[in-house]
């Protein structure tokens, strides 16, 4: 398929599928699950947001962790804490975008060990999401860019283009301080 929605991205080769396709792949969120699914790999998730969602994750995360030295991620190496904040508009899909940063914290905990996600909240009219995750501290400034990145295409992809999403990816201010508040 040749048709191009605006900004240029290419289509979702997927045949019927108008959706644009995901940054690096030919498939839109939706069809990048179940070509997974076709080559046996495990998607959680049967809805298909939510499946997209895990495949987006899965296919932005899984080649950088496997690029990293397997050393570390020896129990001894010490790890650091990043605070990733997204502050979306109420009218946007913010309830999505939370699901994202549970996914990638999940994923990302599944690999590293831990994760911290809060519950979203309101502040002056801007719904405030707020995920830490901790990461081999040699590798802390290779996951910065890497994480925000990642939380672009997820909150472009949830929240829409226009939904005027901030976006903070930074070492944890006090690290340490708060994997108690783990909700629920
Ligand atoms: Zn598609």
């Amino acid at each position: 398929m040749s048709t191009r929605p605006p900004g240029g991205a290419i289509v979702c080769s997927e045949p019927g599928c108008e959706r644009p396709a995901l940054h690096s792949t030919v498939f839109c969120r939706f069809h990048l699950a179940e070509s997974m699914r076709r080559e046996g790999k495990a998607v959680l998730f049967t809805d298909p947001e939510l499946s997209g969602i895990y495949a987006t994750v899965v296919h932005i995360m899984r080649p950088i962790l496997d690029g990293l030295p397997p050393d570390l991620f020896e129990p001894q190496v010490p790890s650091s804490e990043i605070d990733i904040y997204a502050l979306l508009h109420p009218d946007a899909g913010w309830q999505l975008a939370q699901f994202s940063l549970d996914v990638l914290g999940s994923f990302l905990a599944g690999e590293l060990g831990r994760m911290t996600l809060w519950p979203p909240t309101e502040v002056e009219s801007t719904i405030v999401l707020r995920l830490r995750v901790a990461v081999p501290a040699p590798a802390a400034d290779t996951f910065i860019p890497l994480l925000r990145s990642a939380m672009e295409v997820l909150l472009r992809e949830v929240a829409g283009p226009g939904a005027s999403a901030s976006l903070s990816v930074t070492l944890a201010e006090d690290p340490d301080g708060s994997w108690s508040e783990v909700p629920g």
